[in-house]
């Protein structure tokens, strides 16, 4: 990952015309069911051949968190943790890689209720995107219980401009984390925490370099207290 390539899959991304992305997700079709199914930790996400992480480990930018904060009044850290999944450890520091929606002890995120999300206004952008993420050239559907169902026009394209903006600003903020991390930071070099962790690790989420104490439950992997 070197911000020369990123910055040219940016430029390529925002000179592809959305309705390519909207075509693309027309074929697949989609119809949220408001299941809530991706809003509990039910499959892994295979990341590098050593990592993959829970599927609720909802991962945010600075500006999501921020979004929350203003709709529901909720400080930062009752609205999110450190993505323990995606750890530096030099020996020296532990660092992670940005932030993840916080999790409850039914392994659901936080802000799934009885009526479904409870922050639906303020979501962050990747749930708005949900089922569809950017691969290489295109967009790719991921586990969702009601994909082939039709899609509206109105609504793929609604999706692809969403899709488009999530992607661009994933990698804007990676940009920002190789800037804050240089060299250190090599995809192939992260790991989760070991169970059990307890000490503290700074976040580095793009714009600010930030220590948190963090304290996994042993037996209870990914649970932060
Ligand atoms: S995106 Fe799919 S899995 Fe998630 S709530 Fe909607 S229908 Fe359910
Ligand atoms: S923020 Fe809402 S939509 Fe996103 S995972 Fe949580 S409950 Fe689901």
């Amino acid at each position: 990952m070197d911000t020369a390539s990123l910055r040219q899959r940016i430029d390529r991304i925002v000179h592809t015309h959305s309705s390519v992305f909207a075509a693309s997700i027309s074929k697949y079709g989609f119809s949220c069911a408001r299941c809530g199914w991706c809003c509990r930790e039910n499959f892994k996400i295979r990341i590098t051949k050593d990592i993959s992480r829970p599927s609720n480990a909802i991962s945010v930018f600075p500006g999501d968190i921020r979004r929350i904060m203003k709709g529901t009044g909720l400080h930062w850290d009752e609205i999110a943790e450190p993505d323990i999944y995606s750890c530096l450890d030099d020996g020296k520091n532990i660092r992670a890689i940005g932030w993840i929606l916080r999790r409850s002890d039914k392994d659901e995120c936080i802000f799934y209720g009885s009526e479904g999300c409870n922050i639906y206004e303020w979501r962050p952008l990747i749930c708005r995107c949900y089922p569809f993420l950017m691969d290489e050239q295109d967009v790719e559907i991921i586990h969702c219980e009601e994909a082939k169902s039709r899609i509206e026009a109105r609504s793929a394209k609604q999706i692809a401009l969403l899709v488009k903006r999530y992607e661009l600003q994933k990698l804007r903020n990676y940009i920002g984390i190789i800037s804050q991390l240089g060299e250190k930071l090599r995809l192939a070099d992260l790991h989760p925490l070991p169970d059990g962790y307890d000490g503290e690790l700074i976040v580095c989420d793009g714009e600010r370099s930030i220590p948190v104490k963090v304290s996994i439950r042993v037996g209870k992997y990914g649970r932060i207290q």
